[in-house]
């Protein structure tokens, strides 16, 4: 077999296309590492309302394939764009009754799943591996990523299982956050293109009575990767972390890996940021201080405040984040000399918990519940620390912008948090943040307050911002672990 591999890579969103979440940012960086080391790639993806054909030389290859969902014929289009540096081709599902939308899952106008999301992604599912024979391409990879493309592997495996065209084909599924299923109605099996058969108590697609896209995903994959070592390790353990999947995940624990994200220095480098005002390195930090100005003044914050620290937030406001132990010290924390930039959208109960707090403290919170890119660089530059205390983390990504802005993390162990940031020794004066343990929190108080402590000597906290700028989490690493993969399942 060649060592060169032809890989689809399937994912629900890619960046700079669209994004709700980290899967994104990897999907729009990984394939590119992966394609740099000379194998072919092409991404494929829904295309959404959001995408303009124009600014990204977006072509149409087809109008015209056609897939059976259920009793329906779809007739959809395949859109595509090259990255000329790399040679990955994203490849867009073009169907605008499914995708042609406000959001990518969830409906403005109620809040809630758009009621469709089964067949939206089925569609999607079955469309990636039409789109794989439109193009001719064989691949040796079926690469999906989370629930919304785990279909296409459980088809690859039973409808196209005597499919000559996939016959060499390996399927690798990631699983970037195990709380999102895709869980559906028993209905939903036949809308798949199979009987009612395939769903009885612990087949393949059923979690307590449901259709699980993921279950299916987990079931049908060759290999199966989470995005840090530590979470492939917690999911497995208990349901607090595993959400229902932990025996399976268990069963499946030989072929079950962790693979750390990397970034995208292109994109994340404040040497080169072209989203912030003042570039800086680590041997000229002075344009860091100019960006916190910045931050203060675009954010509302009164500049005299430039002298006190200053903790970003960029999150998705979900409990998973930590949101609930923030909201129980968050009094405490704003009474004490500092300020806080936070910059989210989620959960109602905490929107108005951060307009209440912006409310009371406006001299030092500043809330900005809205999905805002150019601000989230910005505070990664502007910060000095980064609060994230999760309460699981498949990886995270915030840490390792932060640690590469000289933004110092204050973060939980767990998951790839754990695996990423090495708490800091105030003797040795090593490590590049402030790690607590325990879910709690009087823990992450504590953990603030030495934050606190240590930015009060302005020596060791230089040294500790050098040496979180210092860490390369860039994707070639974890591409190469990837690749390997590919390779371990290819062989076996
Ligand atoms: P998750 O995928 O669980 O939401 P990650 O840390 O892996 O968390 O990735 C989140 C990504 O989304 C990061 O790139 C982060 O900067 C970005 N992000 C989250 N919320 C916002 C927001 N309100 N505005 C801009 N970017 C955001």
């Amino acid at each position: 077999m060649s060592s060169k591999y032809n890989i689809i890579y399937a994912s629900p969103e890619a960046v700079p296309f669209a994004k709700t979440g980290g899967l994104a940012d990897v999907a729009g960086a990984l394939p590119k590492a992966i394609a740099r080391a000379e194998h072919t790639v092409k991404v494929v993806m829904p295309f959404y309302a959001s995408i303009d054909p124009q600014k990204y030389e977006i072509t149409t290859l087809t109008k015209k394939l056609i897939l059976k969902l259920h009793d329906r014929e779809i007739k959809f289009g395949v859109k595509s764009c090259l990255d000329k540096a790399t040679g990955t081709e994203f490849l867009f599902i073009d169907y605008p009754e499914f995708f042609m939308r406000d959001a990518l899952y969830i409906d403005p106008a109620t809040s809630k799943d758009y009621k469709d999301n089964d067949e939206r992604f089925i569609m999607f599912s079955r469309a990636i591996l039409e789109t794989a024979r439109f193009m001719d391409f064989q691949p040796d990879i079926l690469h999906c990523n989370d629930w919304q493309s785990a279909p296409a592997i459980a088809f690859l495996k039973t409808q196209f299982n005597d499919d000559s065209f996939f016959e060499g084909t390996k399927s690798v599924y990631s699983i970037h956050n195990l709380a999102y299923q895709g869980n559906f109605p028993p209905e939903t099996i036949i809308k798949m293109g199979y009987d009612t058969t395939w769903l009885y108590p612990m087949s393949p697609f059923e979690y307590w009575g449901k259709v699980s896209f993921m279950k299916a995903g987990i079931h049908y994959a060759d290999v199966i990767n989470t995005v840090s070592e530590q979470y492939a390790k917690e999911i497995q353990k208990t349901s607090e972390y595993g959400y229902g999947m932990e025996g399976i995940l268990r069963d499946k624990a030989d072929s079950l890996f962790g693979i750390v994200n990397g970034i995208d220095y292109e994109i994340w480098n404040p040497m080169t940021d072209e989203l912030i005002p003042y570039h800086f390195s680590k041997d000229d930090l002075s344009g860091k201080a100019k960006n916190k100005a910045e931050l203060l003044k675009s954010t509302g914050l009164p500049d005299d405040k430039i002298g006190l620290p200053l903790i970003g937030i960029i999150s998705r406001l979900a409990d998973q984040k930590g949101f609930d132990l923030i909201s129980e010290i968050s009094e405490i924390m704003l009474n004490m000399d500092l300020t806080v930039v936070l910059l989210g959208t989620g959960e109602p109960k905490y929107h108005t918990l951060f307009e209440k707090l912006q409310k009371n403290f406006p001299a030092n919170f500043s809330a900005n519940l809205k999905f805002d890119n150019k601000l989230a660089h910005l505070i990664e530059a502007g910060s000095d620390m980064f609060l994230m205390p999760s309460r699981y983390e498949p990886c995270g990504l915030n840490q390792l912008y932060s640690l590469k802005y000289g933004t110092i993390p204050i973060v939980r162990k767990t998951g790839g948090l754990a695996d990423t940031i090495d708490d800091y020794n105030e003797k040795s004066g090593e490590g590049t943040g402030f790690v607590f343990e325990k879910y709690d929190a009087e823990e992450l108080l504590k953990a603030i307050k030495r934050a606190l402590q240590v930015y009060r000597n302005k020596d060791a906290w230089k040294k500790l911002m050098i040496s979180a700028m210092k860490k390369d989490y860039s994707w070639n690493k974890s591409a190469r672990r990837y690749i390997e993969l590919y390779s371990y399942v290819l062989s076996n």
